[in-house]
């Protein structure tokens, strides 16, 4: 019997796949310097771990309302207001398991069979598989080194047909670090209201910004540019909480509830604990994300350095996020060869650039120990020659 087509022509996340192959070369007591991971590597802060512990202590272990408890959609209408000049009233909210889930039900609530969605690459992977399971059609548009990997607005107008029914947009940038401007988010929001275009903003990286860079929520450039824009944003990357599953979204009324409703129906509601957890994080000190983003901008400052000294490698100063794309196309490898050999001769594991969409560049996060990262490097120098 054949499967539904919408689950066969997904591709396994290649990201977690070279996670695994290093993990397996560890297990076997081989020395791997990885630059694979995806999530910050500091423990939670324990004032969070504490909130959500005492939630479990006193029996808050029941179904929550399938958006979230009150309090925390409260809670996260004033950071919105607060951090990112937004008004949306906590019924706007939808609390649900991870960024990623808002994600996918942001598209799945604006993307229909034959609608095509706008993303610009290199681009976080799952954006494309999300867009294929609403039965959409990803359009990749390649963005410039030079550009910092950022779209332009003529790049998207260019893009655009009559079919263009949104555009997924992720500032600071997964793999790119890049950060948008205010004025080149004013251009690309002028584009998509003058078509009445949907815009997901993925600002899942937004406390992570460097060298006094500012973060700009384009749902807040205009009314325009708020109407058509659901914000995502998440508790996973700010206060080191992947495994805990919790994500949110804000969004004009009319589409929160569409997702609200989406969600009653499938997954119900992110874990109930969890969310006290998140209250604790956005309610408490939040020293504990100037000090990760201190110990984070260090690594950065010497990743950058050290990638752009070896010949044949260039990197574009990342200013948000952990992660450092570095263009090795002159050394003669794609991708994916690059990457290869390199953990199977250097013992060094990098995303291959062609999981995001171009094959000129390897990912590598600063997520992991100063120590590892020199290593690391030391080790990518000396493989560099070789080629
Ligand atoms: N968006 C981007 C750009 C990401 O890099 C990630 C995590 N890798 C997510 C969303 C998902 O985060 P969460 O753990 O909250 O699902």
């Amino acid at each position: 019997m054949e499967l539904a087509e919408r689950a066969t022509i997904l591709t396994p996340s290649l990201t977690l796949s070279i996670d695994s192959k290093a993990k397996a070369m560890k297990a076997e007591g081989i020395d791997v310097c990885s630059f694979g991971a995806g999530e910050p590597d500091f423990d939670t802060p324990d004032h969070i771990k504490k909130a959500a512990a005492a939630a479990l202590a006193d029996g808050f272990t029941k179904y929550t309302p399938s958006s979230g408890i009150p309090e925390l959609r409260q809670a996260i209408s004033e950071k919105f207001k607060s951090d990112n000049g937004l008004d949306y009233s906590a019924n706007q909210i939808v609390l649900s398991n991870g960024a990623k889930h808002s994600c996918l039900n942001a598209i799945l609530a604006c993307v229909g069979p034959g609608d095509e969605v706008i993303i610009p690459a290199p681009y976080w992977l799952s954006y494309p598989e999300m867009v294929r399971i609403a039965g959409g059609d990803p359009v990749i548009v390649s963005t410039k080194e030079s550009n910092g990997w950022k779209m332009t607005a003529e790049e998207f107008q260019d893009a655009m047909t009559p079919r263009t029914k949104l555009v997924i947009l992720n500032t600071p940038g997964n793999p790119t670090g890049s950060v948008y401007t205010k004025e080149e988010l004013r251009k690309i929001s002028e584009v998509a209201a003058e078509e009445e275009i949907y815009i997901l903003s993925d600002e899942i990286y937004e406390k992570l910004v460097y060298d006094g860079t500012e973060h700009v929520s384009i749902a807040s450039l205009t009314p325009e540019a708020y109407d058509l824009t659901i914000t995502v944003n998440g508790f996973s990357k700010a206060y080191s909480m992947t495994g805990w599953r919790l994500g949110y979204l804000g969004a004009p009324e009319p589409i929160a509830k569409v997702i609200d409703s989406l969600q009653s129906h499938s997954t119900s509601n992110p874990c109930s604990f969890s969310q006290k957890g998140g209250l604790a994080a956005l309610k408490g000190d939040q020293q504990c994300v100037a000090d990760m983003r201190e110990e984070f901008n260090l690594r950065r400052e010497y990743i950058h350095s050290r990638l752009n000294s070896i010949t044949g490698i260039t990197a574009v100063k990342p200013l948000g996020a952990f992660y450092v794309l570095a263009n090795i196309s002159a050394l003669g490898l794609n991708s994916t060869n690059f990457a290869d050999r390199l953990l199977s001769k250097a013992n060094v594991a990098v995303v291959p650039g062609i999981a995001f969409g171009d094959d000129r560049t390897i990912r590598l996060s600063y997520a992991t120990s100063l120590d590892v990262i020199k290593k690391g490097l030391d080790r990518i120098e000396d493989f560099a020659k070789t080629l």
